[in-house]
């Protein structure tokens, strides 16, 4: 009896220990049913990537081969606009599915924090995906809270930009190299990583390899332009844009191409390391960019985060999922619906709350999509896209409530409307059809708390330090 009951009791810490690790992977894995199979998904982003330069939305060079294979195969939005044209608030309609007024990271770019909203790697997170996230810009830190619901945050800025000492970034080779190895060394759980890729932002300095590969078209018309004491770039080259004095602007347009080309490569190397490995159930890849770049419209060079016109509000938005029909896609989409799309695709329910619509169901025919505005908006000027066209409303500081001392002053907005279709210039026309006003202005009123960002990371600060910018 004591015998067996030994023998039997050696054999428990086994069973015990293997009910211990089903329980604890089935914890891990959240709400998930077991053994239900999920795809991986990937989600890349580029900074201050316009549409129209890269190949598959028209652009004459070869900027983006990579890019172009991964749209051959997927779903190309022609007309997809970004939440905000600078980085955190985008990036956070992106992860919220909410606008940057319904959202807590407000018109700072960085100085304020996402609280109190799920967010899309909460979610992955929760229901048993390993998530990881990798940024190469300073604005994206993990003090503005976009990390959460991310097992891994690497915010790693190995790099001083040209011209600003105290702005971090991360190059492409890096930010892959680094996806890679988290990739390579990853668990059994299906993924979700998003991938930040920062290289066109400016200043534009392309790789040597890079460097010189396209040639500067100059234009008959083309006149050098001053170098600015500003960052605004209106009427002039911003100052911290400015490569060896240079003045002409269709040079500043060749580094830009450049840069993407760069990004391009190293997105292809990651996209061909993921289409390699067929051990799961396949890989969902979004890609867009958080905002675009003006380069030259409105006398207005080689900046963003001052407009939310199509120059800067234009973004490229591709699509490959299993089961979803290849092509071109005319409706206007947004960043806010990224998240209801993603969840869907895997097969989980969209949280209340989120302003964007899932695009699979628009997409396969099975339902039209709603009439709806969606809105480009940094706080200042915001800019309401419907098909065909745009209503850009200005002088509109208000709404942003920080607390009963620093409650924004309401102005008198300024409204102008549009038509606009891609790849044309954006003409003015003469009269807002006022539902649409009606619509946009109970949007702009509504108020949402900002809360201030969290201390910079030690990373950060060390860093500051190390070139003598923080005691
Ligand atoms: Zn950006």
């Amino acid at each position: 009896m004591n015998t067996r009951s030994s023998s039997s009791n050696r054999r428990w810490p086994k069973l015990a220990s293997l009910l211990s690790a089903v329980f604890l992977a089935a914890a891990g894995s959240g709400c998930s049913e077991p053994g239900q199979p999920r795809p991986n998904v990937l989600l890349i982003t580029v900074d201050t990537l316009r549409a129209d330069r890269l190949g598959v939305y028209g652009f004459g060079l070869d900027t983006s081969p990579a890019i172009d294979r991964l749209a051959a195969r997927g779903v190309v939005f022609e007309r997809a606009i970004a939440g905000a044209s600078f980085t955190s608030g985008s990036h956070a309609s992106i992860m919220t599915s909410r606008y940057t007024r319904e959202h807590t990271i407000g018109y700072m770019n960085g100085g304020t924090r996402l609280e109190g909203i799920t967010t899309l790697a909460e979610i992955f997170n929760r229901e048993g995906y390993q998530t990881a996230a990798f940024v190469g810009n300073i604005m994206l830190d993990r003090s503005i809270g976009l990390d959460r619901g991310f097992e891994v945050y690497d915010d790693e800025l190995p790099h001083a930009e040209l011209n600003r000492g105290f702005a971090f970034e991360r190059i492409a080779e890096q930010t892959t190299e680094s996806a890679l190895r988290w990739l390579k060394h990853r668990d059994s759980r299906p993924f979700f990583l998003w991938v930040h890729y920062q290289d066109p932002h400016g200043p534009y300095t392309p790789p040597p390899e890079f460097k010189g590969r396209f040639q500067p078209e100059f234009k008959a018309d083309e006149k050098p332009l001053p170098i600015l004491d500003t960052v605004t770039g209106l009427n002039g080259i911003p100052s911290y844009q400015e490569l060896d004095g240079i003045r002409r602007p269709s040079v500043y347009e060749t580094r830009y191409a450049e840069e993407i080309a760069y990004a391009d490569h190293w997105i292809g190397e990651l996209l061909s390391q993921v289409d390699a490995d067929t051990s799961g159930e396949g890989t969902i890849v979004a890609f867009t960019a958080d905002h675009g770049e003006s380069l030259g419209e409105a006398d207005l060079y080689f900046s963003h985060g001052s407009t939310t016109t199509p120059d800067q509000a234009h973004v490229p938005l591709i699509l490959r999922a299993p089961g979803l029909p290849e092509g071109h896609r005319m409706e206007t989409v947004h960043h806010v619906d990224l998240m209801p799309t993603l969840l869907d695709l895997v097969g989980f329910e969209v949280p209340a709350g989120t302003s964007g619509i899932a695009l699979g169901p628009i997409i396969r025919g099975a339902s039209p999509l709603p009439d709806r505005l969606v809105y480009c908006d940094e706080g200042f000027d915001l800019s309401a896209y419907g098909p065909g066209g745009f209503v850009r409303v200005g002088d509109i500081l208000a709404a942003w409530d920080s607390g009963e001392t620093n409650r924004l002053p309401i102005m008198a907005p300024r409204w102008a409307a549009y038509r606009w279709q891609p790849g044309e210039a954006w003409q003015a026309v003469d009269s807002i059809d006022p539902i649409s006003k009606k619509t946009i202005r109970s949007y702009f009123k509504q108020a949402m708390p900002m809360v201030e960002a969290q201390e910079p990371s030690e990373m950060r600060v060390e860093r500051l330090r190390a070139l003598g910018y923080a005691e």
